[in-house]
């Protein structure tokens, strides 16, 4: 059984170097190379020895995504990447760049067991959990191949987060790392489908990391009929969890609102919304629901989203509507590895 070396901790790696008999400064080399450059195989770690190459090989391997599929739009210069695992599985992740610069949203599992019944990522199953090299190794492929330096991460793209737990928290802690990446978690966004106890064991992490939670409902009735993870957890649960967290972090919690005509995006809802919201220095994001072909509902019209931030904002809830990027290259998350799967069966 092979050991995945970018999973480990500074400590495990400087141990697993001393029992090979290597001197100290070896883990500070190989742990630059993993975490800071990012390669993606032993053979480019030019300053050390062929014959350690290929000891480290014959125990160790590195699960780097490798590049299947670049989409890059022409619209906004969005880019975004298909990645194969080293298992011959697919994950998606895609590069925004804004003024305070870029920001990639990475897939955190392969497939999702969630099951909201608007989102493609659902549709093809769950298969695994990523490693924490593999969700750090989304940013070191996509910094290498575009020659840039992404700032801001997002937990966003395929797969639930807190439903990967301790991969997730690891990758925080080595992201954060001044000898690896090096972002500051202030700067980094993990969205939820409302696992709340999970909610509760990230305060005590205590990692200033930004939450973000998909609500797209006011109530229970509405809430469950998009998202079954709402028969755990229903809305008044996860609206105190957020309130929890935002009062032990002092951070900002916001809430993803995905707009689905005549299911969500009435003036009734927006106003339950604000009722529930209040007093709760919150942020709402509205998102026009991206057409799934598999999925038959409807996108808001821009009237009934208009209404819905007004309404939000009459009631003093802070509310935005997202802007679209990449609309010409579908990067709504979850479509690319269908098709891909598609492809494959149908070949
Ligand atoms: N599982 C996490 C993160 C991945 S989904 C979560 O649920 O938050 C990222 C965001 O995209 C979520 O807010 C999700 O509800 C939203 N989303 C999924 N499918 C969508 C679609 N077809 N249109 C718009 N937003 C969608």
């Amino acid at each position: 059984m092979m050991t995945d070396i970018k999973s480990l901790t500074f400590e495990e790696l400087n141990s697993a170097l001393t029992a090979l008999g290597q001197p100290k400064f070896r883990a500070n080399q190989i742990y630059k190379w993993l975490h800071k450059t990012g390669v993606s195989s032993f053979d480019e770690m030019t300053d050390l020895s062929k014959e350690l190459r290929s000891r480290l090989s014959e125990e160790y391997f590195i699960p780097y995504p490798v590049i299947e599929d670049k989409y890059v739009s022409k619209l906004d210069g969005t880019v975004k990447y298909l990645f194969k695992l080293f298992d011959g599985e697919y994950v998606e992740a895609v590069i925004m760049k804004y003024k305070y610069g870029y920001t990639i949203c990475i897939s955190t599992q392969v497939g999702c067991k969630m099951g909201c019944n608007f989102c493609a990522s659902t549709l093809a199953g769950f298969k695994r959990n990523l490693y924490s090299s593999e969700l750090e190794g989304q940013i070191h492929a996509a910094q290498r191949d575009l020659g840039i330096r992404i700032s801001h991460v997002v937990l966003m793209g395929i797969g639930e987060p807190l439903d990967n737990y301790d991969n997730v928290i690891s990758f925080f802690r080595f992201i954060n790392d001044d000898k690896g990446i090096n972002i500051s978690l202030r700067d980094v966004t993990v969205s939820t489908c409302g696992i709340v106890p999970k909610i509760y064991s990230l305060i005590e992490e205590k990692l200033p990391v930004t939450l973000t939670v998909s609500l797209h409902a006011p109530n229970d009735k509405i809430r469950s009929s998009m998202m079954p993870i709402n028969d755990k957890w229903g809305v008044d649960e996860v609206i105190k969890a957020c309130k929890a967290y935002a009062e032990k972090t002092s951070r900002r919690v916001s809430f993803e609102y995905t707009l689905i005509s005549g299911v969500n995006d009435s003036e009734e809802c927006a106003k339950e919304l604000a009722r529930k919201l209040h007093g709760f220095i919150a942020h709402v994001n509205l998102i026009p629901v991206n057409d799934v072909k598999e999925r038959d509902y409807v996108k808001s019209g821009e009237k009934a989203i208009n209404n819905f931030q007004f309404a939000l904002k009459s009631y003093g809830i802070n509310a935005t509507i997202r802007r679209t990027l990449g609309s010409d290259i579908n990067a709504s998350c979850g479509q690319l590895r269908r098709r891909k799967n598609e492809n494959i069966l149908n070949s």
